[in-house]
């Protein structure tokens, strides 16, 4: 069965269309399971139907024609209980609906599983027979596992099955998460790992001859590479194993692979397009066949494919030109693929993974630039280069927009901008209750860009300056002298407000490229002061780097440590520091003492605080990994995104906690996670006693909004209230009803 089951999965996902996926499925499922009768019904959401998508065993001229209610027949019964429904003969069953001229009336058992994709349902897939049976226990698990894998490819299918080449003009919308907010127009640039050939975008080019000679040399010199790895193992191996690469090389000869690529070329197809076209090609073959080994050889020539293409880039890595509204897409981009796009041409970013939590959105958002996460089942190939619209605030991408989807998103563009203009004349203000409580409003920088924007909204200090990025956009580890440069900068810039640097935090989705690190639980694993802690020839030179960066400057200089677990890391960490600091006096600079913090992203941190707050001069918490940790929900992960939720009964209560810990202590304390940009959220933290929101700077004016709008009592009351509610949904609603009540439902619009 579960070859069958591999086998019929295999060739569906192999299917050019929607149409030709679902024909697919009735014809291998009617063999494999040898009934007479195989159809698929998908639904028309918009209808509230079930149409007759696709048969094998009944009438083919009604396909497409005829449907049935949500309700209706057993099919509709299927879809409504969510859940296989097995009728050893259906004229005795009450919910049996014939659907004239279908055909079905001789068929008397009857077996409907729902296909089912991330909670919804798309449609049902139903096998009929004459005789009058229950179908067996194997077999309703045959039909029920072979449903939910087939959810996933016709879900694919549905979104993508619509578009082609030709047909670019096609309006489409493609639903995905919101990363940050705001609405953009612009043309798609599609940024593809280079040695994936799956992801490469297809595209056009006009001078045929350079490219195919482009493509000759790449032949050539995957050709002496694989002569040369199989020079130097021909010792070690034995005879037919080396016979591999002469199958490769047999794949390499001008009338095989290159000839393929070639004639596509000429038709107008880049290199990589014409190479990922001709590999795909013959992978769908492999995949039909049966035999096991010769399967296997799909993965030689998958893996022959990605060395052409590795050539092919690392010679000529298309340079890629953005144009002035580029919106940036990609499966999974990163921060350095952010930061490849000049700033004043990024209008937009679209995600193929991850969520308004990963860093990739945290960025986006702090440059302000409207972004969508986790949109999954996004052609990619085929809208590089056409128009989009990406909708920041809702978490949609509009693919080739109508002129009337373009008018009604300048619109929404247009009212953002007028409320980020009202929300200006309060950045030279205080940020202060009616009743006269204040509140220091920080913010999160990374990017020496974000500076400038900063202090335009009156940012009074940085209470998180993300060091890894620098990490990230270098080649090696910085040096402890360019380092210092930078850092400088920044201090210089804020002079004399407070700027809290924290130490390098890599691992989780962080990851440089010049020290990999692999893990199977990137998020549990060796990240941020784990790291330092384990290489001090690296964290020394950046504490050296940050106190040398503070010489003979008017600065505050903070230090920060992430993903602190336990007092011992503190203590090893305060070792080290004492270590640079005593090392830079004794090189004759005059150094103020910096504050040194930890940050609270971790519950063990949380039920530690007193006895951290012992050892440090303040904390900040870290709410993004700590929603993460709390909930047990990778803050990457864009199927549980719904369940990270920062209003969790569970966090208010590990927030307060902090809270209490830290005024208990008479230490400084603050929180510097997307919480604090979040209006309603920062209403709670101000009634819990945080004295200090740090938070990306296009968020600042939204919040000072809300806090000189609110009395400290009556968000003392609001907490009072939500802390006794036992589920996120109940304290979201609470909030925004308080922030609706005082007039400012508009920012809950505008922000999640
Ligand atoms: C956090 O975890 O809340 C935080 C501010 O750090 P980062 O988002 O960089 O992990
Ligand atoms: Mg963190």
């Amino acid at each position: 069965m579960l070859e069958a089951l591999r086998s019929v999965v295999q060739e569906v996902s192999t299917a050019p269309n929607l149409g030709a996926a679902l024909t697919t499925t009735v014809d291998r499922v009617r063999e494999v399971m040898a009934t007479e009768v195989c159809s698929v019904y998908l639904l028309d959401e918009k209808r509230g139907r079930y149409v007759f998508r696709a048969t094998r065993g009944l009438n083919q001229q009604v396909v497409g024609k005829v449907s049935l209610g949500l309700g209706e027949g057993l099919v509709g019964y299927v879809g409504e209980r969510a859940e296989p429904v097995n009728v050893e003969s259906v004229t005795e069953h009450p919910r049996n609906q014939y659907i004239a001229e279908i055909g079905e009336e001789a068929f008397h058992a009857f077996l409907g599983a729902p296909i089912i994709h991330q909670g919804q349902t798309l449609g049902v897939l139903v096998v009929q027979q004459r005789a009058k049976r229950r179908f067996d226990e194997s077999e309703e698990a045959f039909l029920v596992t072979l449903s939910a894998q087939l959810a996933g490819l016709i879900a694919h299918a549905k979104a993508t099955g619509h578009l082609s080449m030709s047909r670019r003009k096609v309006s489409r919308t493609f639903s995905g998460k919101p990363g940050a907010p705001g609405v953009a127009q612009g043309v798609a640039i599609v940024i593809y790992p280079s040695v994936d050939l799956s992801q490469v975008p297809f595209r056009k080019v006009r001078n045929v001859a350079r490219e195919i000679d482009r493509f000759m040399v790449s032949v050539a010199e995957t050709r002496a590479e694989i002569t040369g790895i199989a020079d130097s193992m021909a010792d070690d191996l034995k005879e037919d194993t080396l016979g591999l690469f002469d199958a490769y090389l047999l794949m390499l000869d001008e009338g095989a692979i290159p000839k393929e690529v070639v004639q596509r070329i000429k038709q107008g197809q880049w290199a990589q397009g014409a190479l990922k076209q001709t590999i795909e090609a013959h992978l769908s073959r492999f995949d039909l066949m049966a035999d096991a080994y010769l399967r296997e050889r799909a993965n030689d020539l998958k893996e022959l494919g990605n060395r052409l293409l590795s050539h092919l880039e690392k010679r000529n890595r298309r340079r890629l030109h953005f144009p002035k509204d580029s919106i940036l897409i990609g499966d999974n981009l990163s921060l350095s693929d952010l930061a490849s796009v000049p700033r004043e041409r990024l209008k937009g970013i679209v995600c193929g993974r991850g969520s308004v939590n990963s860093h990739l959105a945290i960025l986006a958002e702090a440059l302000g630039v409207p972004t969508v996460m986790g949109v999954q089942d996004l052609p990619m190939p085929l809208i590089d280069g056409g128009d989009v619209i990406v909708d920041g605030f809702q978490g949609i991408i509009v693919t080739a927009p109508t002129a009337t989807q373009r008018r009604q998103y300048v619109k929404l563009a247009e009212e953002e901008l007028a409320l980020n203009r009202d929300l200006e004349s309060l950045a030279a203000l205080p940020c202060r209750t009616p009743d006269g409580h204040r509140t220091r409003l920080w913010v999160n920088t990374g990017l020496f860009t974000d500076v400038a924007k900063s202090l335009d909204r009156g940012a009074e200090g940085v209470g998180l300056y993300r060091t890894e990025i620098h990490y990230m956009m270098s080649e090696t580890f910085p040096t402890e002298e360019a380092q210092r440069q930078i850092y400088r900068e920044h201090l210089q810039a804020f002079a004399p407000r407070p700027v809290t640097m924290r130490t390098l935090d890599i691992g989780g989705d962080k990851s440089l490229s010049y020290f990999p690190i692999r893990e199977d639980n990137p998020f549990l694993g060796w990240r941020g002061i784990r790291v330092s802690l384990d290489h001090p020839e690296i964290f020394i030179a950046q504490i050296r780097a940050m106190l040398r960066a503070s010489e003979g400057i008017d600065c505050y200089l903070r230090i920060m440590l992430p993903m602190v677990s336990s007092v011992t890391e503190v203590d090893m960490a305060k070792t080290l520091l004492e270590q640079c600091l005593r090392e830079v006096e004794e090189e004759g600079a005059k150094i103020q003492r910096p504050d040194l913090g930890v940050m609270i992203e971790v519950p063990a941190a949380v039920f530690q605080a007193d006895a951290i707050l012992e050892k440090v001069d303040f904390l900040s918490v870290g709410s993004n990994d700590l929603v993460q940790y709390m909930l047990a929900v990778d803050r990457n992960n864009t199927q549980v995104s719904g369940l990270y939720q920062e209003f969790h009964p569970a966090v208010l209560h590990a927030l307060k906690h902090v809270a209490d810990a830290a005024l208990r202590a008479e230490k400084g304390f603050g929180i510097c996670g997307e919480m604090a940009g979040n209006p309603g959220a920062a209403l709670l933290l101000m009634a819990m006693g945080y004295p200090v929101l740090s938070m990306n700077s296009p968020n600042l004016l939204l919040v000072k909004k809300v806090l000189t709008s609110f009395p400290l009592s009556e968000a003392k009351d609001l907490l009072a209230r939500v802390l006794v509610l036992d589920s996120a949904e109940a304290v979201k609603q609470a909030t925004d009803q308080a922030l609706a009540e005082a007039g400012l439902q508009q920012l809950i619009r505008v922000r999640r």
